[in-house]
């Protein structure tokens, strides 16, 4: 009964083993996500769609990645968000002008499965770490690009076309705009996500992650 007292009172539960965590995580989970960390996180950020990511998606991040996402963990939000926040202040941007952060949308039945938005979660905890603005509800999603692969190449353009659109309802301020997402793989939905505000006259000045399978 004390021990247990004196654990709670102590330390938290590491997220991802529930051993005592005096950090964000365990020393042992810790090192592991430290050993997914890309040294170089600016490398990709160039060209279109510039990139930044903080780990490759792999061991213990894609384990970390997929309890936030598929197992309601959504605690697990605030060490990988900080993670996003230690990145933007490395300061490799090079931007002169403050952007908002925008988190890709999910599909609203997608959001109402899951009970939350992980991208959502993650910009606000990157944006409280590090005072950049957010705007939660600037995009919204109207088809899932997610379910893709069953399509054809026409039909999964004619679907990215139009998966998302500015949310008529917000009155945000017009800045730049930082995608915040959790994973970058093809970077099609990103991309889908840019082409809309872009259309709309929002620049996009690139996409933050956690985790890149590129
Ligand atoms: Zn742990």
């Amino acid at each position: 009964m004390w021990r247990t007292l004196v654990t709670t009172v102590f330390y938290r539960a590491c997220p991802l083993c529930r051993r005592p965590a005096t950090g964000e995580f365990c020393r042992d989970c810790q090192r592991q996500m430290a050993a997914t960390q890309l040294a170089r996180p600016w490398r990709f950020w160039q060209g279109e769609l510039p990139l930044a990511a903080w780990g490759r998606y792999q061991d213990a991040l894609k384990r970390a990645l997929g309890a936030l996402k598929y197992q309601g963990r959504p605690e697990l939000a605030r060490p990988l968000g900080h993670y996003l926040g230690d990145v933007w202040l490395t300061g490799g941007h090079g931007l002169t002008q403050t952007p908002a952060v925008a988190p890709i949308p999910l599909h609203p039945a997608k959001l109402k499965r899951r009970g939350y938005n992980q991208a959502e979660l993650l910009a606000r905890h990157l944006c409280r770490y590090v005072g950049l603005p957010l705007y939660p509800d600037l995009l919204v999603r109207r088809t899932d690009t997610q379910a893709q692969h069953c399509l054809s190449a026409r039909e999964r353009a004619a679907n990215l076309a139009t998966a998302f659109a500015l949310n008529p309802d917000v009155g945000y301020r017009r800045r730049p705009i930082l995608l915040v997402d959790d994973i970058y793989t093809t970077g099609a939905t990103a991309r889908a996500a840019q082409h809309t505000l872009q259309q709309a006259g929002w620049p996009v000045v690139g996409v933050l992650v956690v985790a890149t399978g590129r």
